[in-house]
């Protein structure tokens, strides 16, 4: 184990591992690696990768292994990966995760562990304004000054379809179903971190952090201070 730290981050749906991985990427200087942004990336550049992971997302399929690899292997020899990197996105196959062995060494996966209600919970309580697009939460902070209207304008605030509790409920499975060999090959070759993340992130970064240190996952020094609200 080197002085790097290189990490899968497993979530379902309002888990809150976006904002996990923009944490452990600003404290400590190593990128979010999302295969989401990149293909979102590369399709917006209309390049000929972006073409062909274009014609699979239209048609609502997944991008094959092969592809997927491909983009994982090149973007892990870019050097700001030299300190290591959060991974989030990849691998979503058994296939992905063994081929991600081939090309690097992976420290950890975590699973931050959120129980369907929760989820939820999160997701189902966000609203967004449609005029100025802020975003508020019902049940958690930024809540609107008033009921379901927007502070800035008072236009009346809606929900994402995404984000509609049967919606979520959905998703939630369907990531498990999805996620649960990869979860598994994790836990079977010894690297599998679990940490209830049902609290709130304030709490549970704490934790993570121990256990990574702990287990010599993360041994490199912040690179910045970074406060959790
Ligand atoms: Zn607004």
């Amino acid at each position: 184990m080197g002085v790097d730290m290189k990490i899968v981050l497993l979530g379902a749906p309002g888990a809150g591992k976006g904002t996990y991985a923009q944490y452990f990427r600003d404290k400590y200087c190593i990128p979010h690696i999302s295969t989401g942004d990149i293909f979102r990336a590369e399709i917006a550049a209309n390049t000929e990768l972006g073409r062909k992971i274009k014609t699979y997302v239209e048609q609502g399929l997944l991008v094959p292994d092969d592809i997927v690899i491909e983009v994982v292997k090149k973007r892990l020899q870019q050097p700001d990966t030299v300190n290591g990197f959060i991974l989030d996105g990849y691998p979503r196959t058994l296939v992905q995760a063994k081929a991600l062995d081939e090309i690097t060494s992976i420290d950890a996966a975590v699973h931050l562990v959120v129980s369907e209600e929760v989820a939820v919970r999160r997701l189902s309580g966000r609203m967004v304004c449609p005029v100025c697009g802020r975003v508020y939460n019902i049940y958690y902070e930024p809540k609107p000054r008033v009921d379901e209207q927007c502070d800035y304008d008072g236009a009346k605030l809606v929900r994402r379809k995404d984000d509609e509790p049967e919606v979520v409920r959905q998703r939630y499975r369907v990531f498990y179903q999805t996620f649960n060999p990869v979860i598994e090959y994790y836990r079977n070759t010894r690297r599998l971190i679990e940490v209830n993340a049902d609290k709130s992130i304030r709490e549970v970064v704490p934790i993570l952090e121990k256990i990574l240190i702990e287990n010599k996952i993360l041994n490199l020094k912040p690179c910045r201070e970074v406060v959790l609200n």
